[in-house]
């Protein structure tokens, strides 16, 4: 017993011993001693748990969601598997196991679908990346086949384009003065005026008018404006100026495609043309607001909405996926006759109920209502073609920032861009080449 109890002193000194080394050598490279231990051991046990557990659970999530991404994009490049654009934030996605259609949702905290894989498992699912990868390739295709309407350079001779110039006098005109130039090269003199030749005002005069009257301007106050700038024009003149340059704009605009989305809505406005009613048709494109056909017609109901639609077509080279209308009996036959087919996709024809409060119906409302302001102070069209719809048709579409399109015109959402500070200037200059 002696015997092994002093064997277990000594054993137990020796450990000792060791202990205290250890615990000095510990003291001086970790000086919170041995504590540290627990520190570590839960370190190695988070780490074991981390490999074992979560690591293969974060590796089959992002499996999942690049099996999920795929088909997104596989729904999305189908032809026959539609895409429906409702409105700026929601889309219409089918499944592709059901006959079920779901709504894939834009909120402030990203996207939302109402399919199960969402509602229970709040992932990103198929239906997202559909929608997400559509939108994609939608904006690619359309900045690949931008349209872009350049400022014209005042500093090339316009005979033989040679930058050797140098000013040559002014001349005098009755209204304005305009810089002459003559070119070293060629001999020949010239003014920087296309489009503006012969006219009583300065280009910035003439448009100026323009801006003035389609943002609401009586003809009589922007003759006012303008002889406080001490050009004195009659009424008629700033008209004929209008109905010359809305003319001139629209034949050159008439060659470019605008490429709009596949929602359109159409609606119509009362309007007074030779103080008499009269309804204007208006087809637009939902996504971009691009205001793209117009028409007039003595009647709401029973008039033939079709020329509206095929004139849409015409001019867009593609027809819309979905059609909203208000519950107007013509624009069913029209959608029948000009949009509907039996190829998949079927294109949708919505027809929508106006309630208050409706963001989408006060899109179109927005745009009438744009209309009708300016109507209020045009004292009637003088016919149906009255340069005034033309003229802020052009407006709306090519001038005109919008609040809700991030302060850009519907135009360079369809891929049209304009360059320059005025760009009534940029068209009109472009249209006279
Ligand atoms: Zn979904
Ligand atoms: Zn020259």
């Amino acid at each position: 017993m002696f015997y092994n109890r002093s064997r277990y002193v000594a054993l137990y000194s020796s450990r000792l011993v060791i202990r205290n080394a250890d615990r000095k050598f510990l003291s001086v490279f970790l000086p919170f001693g041995h504590g540290i231990g627990l520190v570590i051991h839960v370190y190695i046990f988070s780490t074991w748990l981390n490999i074992t557990l979560i690591y293969p659970r974060v590796y089959y999530i992002n499996v999942d969601n690049t099996i999920r991404q795929d088909k997104g994009k596989e729904i999305a490049l189908n032809p026959n598997q539609q895409i429906l654009r409702i409105n700026d934030y929601t889309y219409h996605v089918k499944s592709q196991t059901t006959k079920r259609e779901y709504d894939v949702i834009q909120t402030e905290t990203g996207w939302i679908c109402t399919c199960p894989d969402h509602s229970f498992r709040k992932i990103c699912c198929k239906h997202i990346h559909a929608v997400e990868f559509s939108i994609k390739i939608r904006n690619e295709v359309r900045q690949r086949n931008e349209v872009m309407i350049e400022q014209m350079t005042n500093d090339k001779c316009p005979k033989c384009q040679s930058r050797n110039i140098v000013k040559h006098g002014i001349r005098h005109n009755q209204k304005y003065d305009l810089q002459r130039y003559s070119c070293k090269e060629c001999k020949s003199r010239f003014s920087f005026n296309l489009g503006f030749e012969g006219m009583t005002a300065s280009p910035k005069t003439i448009t100026s008018a323009m801006q003035l009257y389609f943002t609401g301007e009586s003809l009589r106050n922007v003759t006012k404006f303008l002889r406080l700038q001490g050009v004195n024009v009659a009424h008629s003149t700033v008209y004929g100026w209008i109905k010359k340059y809305t003319n001139l704009m629209e034949k050159y605009l008439e060659n470019i495609t605008p490429q709009v989305g596949n929602t359109w809505r159409a609606d119509e406005v009362w309007v007074k043309v030779k103080g008499d009613k009269k309804y204007l048709f208006a087809l637009m494109d939902d996504e971009t607001r691009f205001w793209i056909a117009k028409e007039v017609s003595d009647k709401k109901e029973g008039h033939d909405a079709s020329g509206l639609f095929k004139q849409a077509k015409e001019i867009t080279k593609t027809s819309p996926k979905l059609m909203i209308t208000d519950g107007l009996r013509s624009y069913n036959d029209a959608f029948l006759k000009e949009f509907w087919t039996q190829k998949n996709p079927r294109p949708v024809h919505i027809k929508h109920i106006r309630m208050s409060g409706d963001m989408n119906n006060n899109k179109m409302e927005r745009l009438n209502g744009e209309f009708r302001d300016r109507e209020k102070v045009a004292r009637g069209l003088k016919k149906d073609d009255s340069p005034l719809i033309n003229g802020y048709q052009i407006f709306h579409n090519y001038i005109r920032p919008h609040m809700g399109l991030e302060n850009q015109t519907p135009a360079d959402k369809v891929g049209i861009k304009i360059k320059g500070d005025n760009k009534w200037i940029t068209l009109i200059q472009n249209a006279s080449r």
